[in-house]
């Protein structure tokens, strides 16, 4: 460490903060850009205006050095690559920019880098590609102008970075990489970049740089918790650098916690929401930044459990600094942009800057608070058995919601259900008629502006219901008609009435509150309104079904409906904590049941019931991921299993790295599976697990996240890999996921080729 003594960390902090902008100021300059309505100059002028607002609306409501470097026209792990100079070749451009969004979106000559999820999160990062030969090249501009950016202002702040075994953790073998090849191989010469990184930091005056490590939540191995102490002994080693924050979240950092306190870091961060005090006192000596307000939920903090939690930690550890539990991406901006929500509901709430003042108000509690006043908080994690990674932090205003003699239908036996599987293909092929290799889509599809702006003049009360619905209809008697022209074999009404598909079934039950301005950051410009579920949740009447049976009216061929499942709706929404996360699953799967029932009786035949985010809940740690799929699987059977032998079950499971999950996505028993595959080039089709799924799939042959358009002969070749593994009779040809975010020129030209695709691949009668 330099000769002098760090500077002392803030009292109160939080790691990161939404930045798509309080009215997504962001994701309309990178259209606007990606588009061409817009110079890289406008683009760069928008970034820099949200970065001043951000800085200037944390320090007024109390923050003294905010967070810098959090801010990303992407995606904070390519922010990464491209600071280490981990560009593969193909997505080299004339700008930072450029290649910034040539390696998220591709470009027509190079296909993008993958795309997955972010722990067990809803957001989605961009997974670099590190071979043996990744060049790493320092290319620090942006953290170091963001800083400057600040200075400029009057502001210090701490850059946050990813942290190197992370970074390394997260990354994929880039392709022609030896089989024994893993990126952590390549540990060392990162270090010496991340060397170089913290010197140019300290160059610029840097007190503090966040490193973080929330791969370190997560089952290490030696190999893994070496690396953990390789790099922050070799990083703490340095001469000259920034005092060395790593910050852990979603989870306990477990083994990896006595590593860091092993190394010579300043400060380790701990998510107290998730986690536990568990071998806290080993830190003692360095700062401890204690995650106490949740990051992940839109509930307000109880304040007596965290401060017990903050003195516990100064007692055990010595020094303590109030933070969130994780980055504050995870949710919305403002409460206060919420004026409609039932009063009752809002005083239970807190978004983004009621976290950030809830941070600094504890700060202050615990800065007035005598030491050694209060005994060692509760164990937190051990508050709900029934569901190991959502803990309740209960606000000490809410009134109790659940009536226990309420309790959903989870014990009710599978009553008569359905037969085996082979039973019902056999009663499906008879009933439906579908060739071999049937063509079909996810069940969105492209949500034009038009439509977006009927639905706002309708909640803006400029439209009438009735005019609405005609317009609703008139989409889908298009959409309709262009399947059967393009010759598609299962049909969809293409889901013009949803806004989300979360959402639009959140509006449509009872238990859930929607938000006006509530957006959270998915990937890239994308962003979604989690629904608040605050109550028990009930369905008043049917959603779907007048929709589905106008489209099916309009056509001989089988119409698919098409519901999100139960795991899916709780996973995408901020979901109360007083309930074990089974039960309130049970509830929206009760009500998913109830949908099935109404349109197989409208007599819808194929039914697909998505549950993209199934992987997602699953526990990041080993212990409590086989409970968890237990019961998930058993909500999607109760949700499903209401249907007749000769009805078809579908589900999508979208980019959920199905492979994993793959003995549970049997277990699910739905006929037919789709899922993402074509953007992680059929990775997929090389798993040994595939083989062995009997069911029919549907590995995605078009990446819609791309508006490139697949060729026949491209989407040709996936599928005869397909027929490599998979047999004819259960082989289903779709896109990877749902086809709303594309133009109808670009989905009419690939699913165009889809057909014609599946029309040369399909065995000869
Ligand atoms: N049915 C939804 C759609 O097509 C599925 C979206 C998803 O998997 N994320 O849009
Ligand atoms: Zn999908």
């Amino acid at each position: 460490m330099t000769a002098a003594p760090p500077q002392p960390f803030p009292a109160a902090t939080i790691l990161g903060y939404p930045r798509i902008g309080p009215r997504r100021e962001l994701k309309r300059a990178l259209e606007a850009y990606w588009d061409g309505r817009a110079t890289l100059g406008e683009l760069r002028r928008t970034g820099a205006e949200l970065r001043e607002r951000t800085w200037k609306r944390l320090t007024g409501l109390g923050l003294r050095t905010p967070p810098s470097n959090t801010f990303s026209l992407y995606d904070q792990v390519l922010d990464t690559a491209l600071l280490l100079g981990a560009v593969p070749a193909r997505h080299r451009a004339g700008t930072d920019e450029d290649t910034c969004f040539a390696m998220a979106r591709g470009t027509g000559a190079a296909a993008p880098l993958r795309m997955t999820k972010w722990f067990d999160t809803n957001y989605h990062y961009i997974v670099p590609e590190i071979g043996p030969d990744t060049a790493f090249a320092l290319h620090a501009a942006k953290p170091v102008s963001e800083v400057r950016q600040a200075r400029a202002l009057g502001l210090e702040t701490r850059p946050v970075v990813i942290g190197p075994v992370t970074f390394l953790l997260l990354a994929q073998a880039a392709p022609g990489s030896p089989a024994s090849f893993t990126p952590l191989d390549r540990l060392a010469d990162v270090l010496t970049a991340y060397e170089r990184l913290l010197a140019a930091l300290a160059a610029e005056g840097v007190g503090w740089v966040q490193l973080d490590e929330p791969a370190l939540v997560t089952d290490l191995g030696g190999a893994e918790l070496a690396a953990v102490r390789t790099a922050y002994e070799r990083l703490g080693a340095l001469a000259d650098r920034p005092a060395l924050f790593v910050a852990s979240y979603f989870g306990s950092l477990g083994q990896a916690l006595p590593v860091l306190a092993g190394t010579p870091v300043e400060a380790v961060g701990v998510d107290l929401v998730r986690g536990d005090l568990t071998g806290v006192e080993a830190l003692a000596g360095k700062t401890v930044v204690a995650g106490v307000v949740s990051g992940r939920d839109v509930w307000r903090a109880d304040r007596e459990r965290a401060l017990a939690a903050l003195l516990a930690v100064r007692e055990r550890a010595g020094h303590v600094v109030v933070s969130t539990s994780c980055s504050l991406l995870h949710v919305p901006y403002d409460l206060e942009a919420e004026t409609g929500l039932d009063p009752a509901l809002r005083r239970r709430l807190a978004f983004a800057d009621q976290k950030v003042s809830e941070v600094v108000e504890l700060a202050a509690l615990l800065d007035s608070a005598p030491a050694r006043a209060v005994p060692a908080a509760p164990d937190r994690t051990r508050a709900v058995p029934a569901a190991p990674d959502r803990t309740p932090v209960h606000a000490p205003d809410r009134a109790p919601v659940h009536d226990p003699s309420d309790a959903p239908a989870v014990a009710e036996p599978e009553r008569a259900g359905r037969s085996p599987y082979g039973v019902r293909t056999a009663a499906q092929a008879a009933h439906l008629g579908l060739p071999p290799l049937p063509v079909t889509t996810i069940g969105s599809f492209p949500q034009t502006g038009e439509l977006r702006a009927a639905r706002a003049a309708l909640a803006a009360g400029e439209l009438d219901e009735g005019a609405y619905e005609e317009r609703v209809r008139a989409e889908i008697a298009q959409v309709i008609a262009l399947q059967e022209r393009l010759g598609l074999d299962v049909l969809v009404h293409g889901e013009p009435e949803r806004n989300d598909m979360v959402q639009y079934f959140a509006e449509h039950l009872g238990g859930f509150a929607v938000t006006r301005h509530g957006w959270v950051q998915s990937y890239g410009s994308r962003c979604t309104r989690p629904p608040i579920l605050h109550g028990d949740v009930h369905r008043p009447e049917p959603i779907t079904v007048r929709w589905t049976a106008y489209a099916r009216s309009l056509t001989d061929r089988p119409v698919k409906g098409m519901l999100t499942g139960p795991v899916t709706i709780v996973a995408w929404s901020f979901v109360r904590d007083d309930l074990p996360l089974r039960d309130v699953v049970f509830q929206v799967a009760d009500a998913v049941r109830a949908e099935v029932r109404d349109l197989e009786a409208a007599g819808v035949s194929v039914i697909q019931v998505d549950e993209p985010a199934l992987r997602e809940l699953l526990p990041l740690r080993r212990a409590g991921q086989e409970e968890y799929l237990r019961w998930a699987v058993e909500a999607y059977r109760w949700a499903t299993s209401a249907a007749g032998d000769r009805t078809q079950i579908h589900t999508h499971l979208c980019y959920s790295d199905a492979d994993q999950i793959l003995a549970a996505v049997d277990a699910l028993d739905a006929d037919v599976t789709s899922v993402e595959s074509a953007r992680s080039g059929a990775r997929l089709l090389g798993e040994p697990a595939v083989k062995g799924f009997a069911r029919g799939l549907g590995p995605g042959v078009y990446d819609i996240h791309s508006p490139r358009v697949p060729t026949a002969a491209e989407a040709g070749e996936l599928l005869e890999a397909a027929l490599r593994v998979l047999p004819a009779d259960r082989l289903w040809v779709n896109p990877d996921c749902g086809l709303k975010t594309r133009t109808y020129e670009q989905v009419e030209a690939a699913l165009a080729n889809l057909v014609e695709a599946a029309r040369r691949a399909r065995p000869p009668v």
